[in-house]
């Protein structure tokens, strides 16, 4: 289950919560502190590691054709 962080609109706190689903709306939660449903959900920042950039490699070196010794 996963632990969301949430903004009280109504008193300015942030807390914890956990929720059951991640498809629980912002408006199912209650304030910890005042009990109030003017809750946001705050972006929780995520490590992510292995990061797979796709680099293009260029074209070997190619002499150019045609060359020819006459
Ligand atoms: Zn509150």
């Amino acid at each position: 289950m996963p632990i969301y962080e949430y903004k009280c609109n109504s008193c300015g706190k942030v807390f914890n919560t956990l929720v059951l689903s991640s498809s629980v709306p912002d408006s199912d939660v209650n304030c910890n502190y005042c009990n109030k449903k003017e809750v946001k959900r705050l972006l929780t920042t995520k490590i992510s590691f292995g990061n797979t950039t796709t680099t293009s490699k260029p074209a070997g070196c190619r002499a150019p054709a045609g060359s020819s010794f006459g």
